[in-house]
């Protein structure tokens, strides 16, 4: 059983994100009281296929550490409760400006017992590029707090390509966050999304403020670094020391159904996915509406299995690669594709074009 509830309010918005969140405190009382009639409405439906894997509840956002802590602690409590769960990897994102050492203890007391820094850089240039509102000391304030607290597992993400971003800059960044005991980091390239006030700065032409090998030697350059410290790349976005993978993303990776609750969470049950809308006094409105709902039939499933399964180093298996065996010869001639003694993963060189990899299963 795995669990995504999104918190959808954030201390301002950032200048490149395209994630649902609205700014302001006022309705988020009113949301999770919401929430509750959600998690209270929902079935329990139990996945076969899920049987051994952990359970997992994941709180993201937005920012969740924006809401008042006792808000979170309450929902994971209900939800527990809700669903009988005693044990399993239970997640809580954080941005270094809204977090602090108190709230770090009520989340662990609370049942918390993974956290994940919205750290992006640790160079106050990149960060004040990227908008944010935390600073190099608040970032690692941040992942004190965390540790000092008792988190022992704990996940940064950290951004690459930013304009003005130097290689050795992010490489610095990385080795400062593994001295300080961080287990896992996810690392993004940045991207412009449609709408957002990135897009008119620089729309159709950020190359010409990050040159795309910078930014691909970065890619491979934070990957190759992090793998030599013990955080071994699991995903394409993802590193973690052994034991430390973010169970909750596995599941999505390995096509597994989980529950989505709160505006703008996408959930996949019952060979259905769907997605709440993305508009927070019409959630508190209606906590039940679904705005999309796609039934994913035998075939659909197998081609988004691939996907996903390519997306790992575990890469897809020998039987799901028969199935699609036109498209993986493709893929290995192209060099994006290699065999393994289990099935196929990506190349060095197919990371870079996994999107056009993943066209040809879909
Ligand atoms: S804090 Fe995160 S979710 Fe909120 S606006 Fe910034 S990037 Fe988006």
């Amino acid at each position: 059983m795995h669990i995504y509830v999104h918190i959808p309010f954030c201390a301002r918005k950032c200048p490149y994100c395209g994630f649902y969140s609205i700014t302001g405190e006022k309705s988020i009382p009113a949301y999770f009281e919401a929430l509750k009639k959600e998690i209270f409405e929902q079935p329990v439906i139990c996945s076969t296929e899920a049987e051994g894997d952990a359970k997992t509840i994941y709180f993201g956002g937005g920012t969740p550490s924006f809401a008042d802590a006792s808000c979170v602690c309450d929902t994971l409590r209900y939800i527990r409760e809700m669903f009988s769960i005693d044990e399993g990897e239970f997640t809580v994102e954080v941005n270094p400006n809204s977090f602090n050492e108190d709230k770090a203890e009520r989340y662990l007391e609370a049942g918390f017992n993974r956290i994940s820094i919205g750290v992006q850089s640790l160079h106050d240039d990149v960060l004040s590029t990227l908008g944010r509102l935390h600073d190099r000391e608040g970032a690692l304030k941040a992942v004190d707090a965390a540790k000092s607290a008792g988190f022992t597992n704990i996940s940064c993400d950290l951004m690459l390509g930013v304009p003005g971003q130097r290689e050795e800059d992010l490489y610095e960044d990385a080795q400062i966050l593994i001295d300080a005991g961080v287990k896992h980091i996810s690392m993004y390239s940045l991207m412009i999304e449609e709408g957002t006030p990135f897009e008119k700065r620089y729309g159709g032409k950020l190359d010409e403020f990050v040159d795309e090998d910078l930014e691909r030697r970065m890619y491979h350059g934070l990957r190759d670094l992090l793998s030599r410290k013990g955080l071994f790349p699991y995903e394409i976005s993802n590193c973690a020391v052994r034991g430390f993978e973010s169970l909750h993303n596995l599941a999505y990776w390995k096509g597994r159904e989980y529950y989505a609750f709160g505006a703008g969470a996408h959930g996949y049950l019952d060979s259905v996915r769907f997605a709440h809308p993305e508009d927070v006094a019409e959630y508190i409105n209606d906590p039940m509406k679904r705005i999309t709902e796609e039934v994913l039939d035998e075939d659909a499933k197998l081609r988004e299995k691939c996907m996903l399964a390519l997306r790992t180093s575990e890469g897809m298996d020998n039987d799901l690669a028969r199935k699609f065996q036109d498209a993986v010869d493709k893929n290995e001639k192209l060099g994006y594709l290699m065999k393994t003694p289990a099935g196929y993963t990506l190349t060095r060189k197919g990371l870079d074009f996994s999107n056009l990899v993943f066209m040809d299963f879909l």
